[in-house]
């Protein structure tokens, strides 16, 4: 049993995405068929992301659903992708604790909020170690994983394999970035938003969190960073 903190790889991203971005952009709006679009595609980079960016502000967001990414995220608590399996548009595999037995105890992640109170660091730490007794007894007496976990917090890890597409991806950037987000998911989605623009620097404009998008905050009670909606 240990305290731990997340970690997101990115498994997958198309090497083309720009190619196919653009296919799709310029098919909307040329009399060549999409083969002939592909098949003769511009290699001037500058221009086909000029032509994206145009489409992508229009909203014309059909031509992004097509670039499919994965990650792998360790460490995760059951909180926190309690919150991310809420994203209709994604697709999980996550760690099953009907199957897997927490090798008899579970590992956990801390909230940064407890752990900076001392005392309530340690409560929660004993907590922790009191219901890590609790499963393993359950176990130890024959009792099922899928029926001993009922007493595992949602502090305990998982973990999972996320797909989604670009437009979800910004969609979740969106809401998630935003600090009335709890802190874990949005540094989880930081990391996949990072992840992505290290490899497509020009995403980074829309990676972000929907006060940036809009250019004001929709929410009741903002953190401040932009003026509120009627402002
Ligand atoms: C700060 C914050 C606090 C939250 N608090 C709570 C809470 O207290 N309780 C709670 O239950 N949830 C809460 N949520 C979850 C929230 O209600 C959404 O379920 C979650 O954010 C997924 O967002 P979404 O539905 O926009 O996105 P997705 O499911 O990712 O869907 C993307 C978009 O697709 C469209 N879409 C998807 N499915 C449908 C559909 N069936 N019909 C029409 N359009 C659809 C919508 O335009 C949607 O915005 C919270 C979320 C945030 C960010």
């Amino acid at each position: 049993m240990a305290k731990k903190s997340s970690q997101v790889t990115l498994i997958s991203i198309p090497n083309n995405l720009i190619d196919v971005i653009y296919t799709a952009c310029r098919t909307c709006y040329s009399a060549d068929g999409a083969v002939e679009v592909y098949n003769n595609i511009t290699s001037d980079r500058e221009k086909k992301l000029s032509l994206i960016k145009k489409v992508i502000k229009s909203g014309h967001y059909s031509t992004i659903e097509h670039i499919q990414v994965t990650f792998a995220i360790n460490n995760i608590s059951r909180a926190a992708t309690h919150q991310l399996v809420r994203h209709r548009h994604m697709s999980f595999s996550q760690k099953s604790q009907r199957y897997v037995k927490e090798k008899g105890e579970f590992d956990y992640i801390i909230p940064p909020a407890i752990e900076d109170k001392p005392e309530l660091l340690e409560k929660f730490n004993k907590h922790m170690e009191e219901v890590s007794k609790l499963y393993c007894e359950f176990l130890n007496s024959g009792i099922k994983a899928e029926d001993a976990r009922a007493i595992l917090p949602n502090a305990t890890t998982s973990s999972m394999v996320v797909s989604l597409n670009l437009r979800e991806l910004i969609h979740l950037a969106n809401l998630r970035l935003c600090t009335r987000a709890q802190l874990e998911i949005r540094q989880i989605v930081k990391k996949m938003c990072d992840l992505i623009i290290e490899k497509e620097p020009w995403l980074s404009e829309h990676l972000v969190s929907k006060c940036i998008r809009l250019g004001y905050c929709d929410e009741d009670n903002s953190c401040g960073k932009v003026k509120p909606k009627n402002g």
